[in-house]
């Protein structure tokens, strides 16, 4: 038996893929884990089934009008529940040992931010919150001391390959990206395609938000931004490689020429249970890598031509500034859109891109708060909207 005491901690976005996914690592030691609270968006009844089983103390949903369903689900439960923004940052400000930022989008900046003040060991899946206002994030995590672990599968393999290596000996770091559902496809197909066909990922399964950035290949863009902030490396050292098994997380080339890797299954709980454990490791019974069975590793360059949200993505990290939180911004606009049906798959890149191309006043901003970038966040998504039309 452990002596430990519990680990105190809080998952802001569980009623998602990552969050559940975490839930489910939690749930498997339940006396290893003392849950602080737990964050929704709109689906109170969901939040409140993950409350009551990992016996969390709060339980917030974004949403004001999902509160009458969280309340109902939670009644004589005794869990504290509460709504809206304000409630958000307290749940991630309450005291935790650990927490995973989880949120989709922007709207995970604020209260990632909160928690990585507080100094809580942060493992960060919301990629955007380091795209948009990564400069910003980073300088929080310095000030505070506050330890931040990647969960994102590329970036949590570049760390494990890193680790005992100074700096300054690594040469390279290349993201693997599967490709997506349509690395095959023509920009004729891509044309016609619609959520049902963007939405069916190859490997892995995911949000919706996420799965749509893997079809165009922006979130391999995304990843990109995030390993700059992340690991403070120069967009040089920077590159993608397409392996569609998604087997080969990451690859790190040292001054020597020695190239690590991870590899795993396609599995999130991977990833996260590194973020939970670290420094440690811990047990997760998920499916073990066969190789024999696998047999065949492939590799390819990214077609910049059929994806051109990837070249978008590299020509905001090479511009800089106020780059990221307009390409950011541009990108959640053209995902929601696609996703409600009101833009065709290349419309997502093509509004990104015109964008960029209109919004040169903002993306020289130098912002210095988080609330400066949130501003620019929102005048961006202001325009974005306006420019829909032309491209439906
Ligand atoms: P998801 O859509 O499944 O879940 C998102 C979570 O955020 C939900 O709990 C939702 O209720 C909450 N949420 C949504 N909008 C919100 C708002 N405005 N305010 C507060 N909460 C809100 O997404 P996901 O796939 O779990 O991804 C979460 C993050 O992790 C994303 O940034 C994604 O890019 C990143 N990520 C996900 C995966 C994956 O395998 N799913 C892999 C790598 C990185
Ligand atoms: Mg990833």
């Amino acid at each position: 038996p452990s002596t430990k005491r519990p680990k105190r901690i809080t998952v802001l976005g569980a009623t998602g893929s990552i969050g559940e996914s975490t839930l489910d690592l939690v749930g498997r030691d339940p006396e290893a884990y003392e849950v602080v609270a737990l964050t929704g968006c709109k689906n109170g009844t969901r939040l409140a089934e993950l409350a009551i089983r990992h016996r969390a103390k709060l339980a917030v949903v974004a949403d004001p009008e999902s509160y009458g369903d969280l309340t109902a689900a939670l009644a004589g439960t005794g869990i504290e529940a509460a709504a809206g923004q304000k409630a958000l940052l307290d749940a991630a400000s309450r005291p935790a040992d650990w927490i995973m930022a989880a949120i989709v989008g922007a709207a995970g900046l604020k209260p990632t931010l909160h928690a990585v003040r507080q100094g809580t060991a942060t493992a960060l899946a919301n990629k955007e919150c380091l795209v948009s206002a990564g400069r910003i994030f980073m300088a929080e995590v310095a000030r505070h001391g506050t330890t931040l672990l990647p969960v994102d599968s590329e970036h949590s393999a570049a760390l494990q390959a890193m680790t005992g290596t100074e700096p300054e000996r690594i040469e390279r770091v290349c993201l693997t990206a599967s490709g997506g559902p349509f690395r095959t496809w023509s920009l004729e197909q891509m044309a016609a395609a619609g959520p049902e066909q963007a939405l069916k990922h190859p490997n892995w399964s995911m949000g919706a938000k996420v799965t749509i950035d893997s079809a165009t290949l922006m979130n391999k863009g995304l990843e990109l931004l995030e390993a700059h902030h992340l690991f403070a490396l120069a967009p040089e050292k920077l590159d993608v490689l397409v392996h569609p098994q998604s087997i080969v997380h990451c690859l790190v080339q040292m001054s020597d020429g020695a190239v690590l890797a991870q590899l795993s299954c396609p599995d999130m709980r991977t990833p996260i249970a590194y973020s939970l454990a670290w420094p440690e490791r811990m047990h997760v019974p998920n499916e073990r890598l066969d190789l024999a069975q696998i047999g065949s590793l492939t590799f390819e360059a990214p077609d910049l031509e059929r994806f051109p949200a990837l070249r978008l993505a590299k020509e905001a990290l090479a511009a800089g500034g106020s780059a990221g939180t307009v390409l950011n911004a541009a990108n959640e606009v053209a995902v929601a859109a696609f996703l409600e049906k009101r833009l065709g798959f290349l419309a997502i890149a093509g509004l990104v891109e015109s964008t960029l191309a209109a919004c040169p006043d903002l993306i020289c901003l130098g912002p210095q708060t988080a609330d400066d970038v949130l501003e620019i966040d929102e005048e961006t998504r202001r325009r974005a909207r306006g420019w829909l039309p032309r491209f439906a």
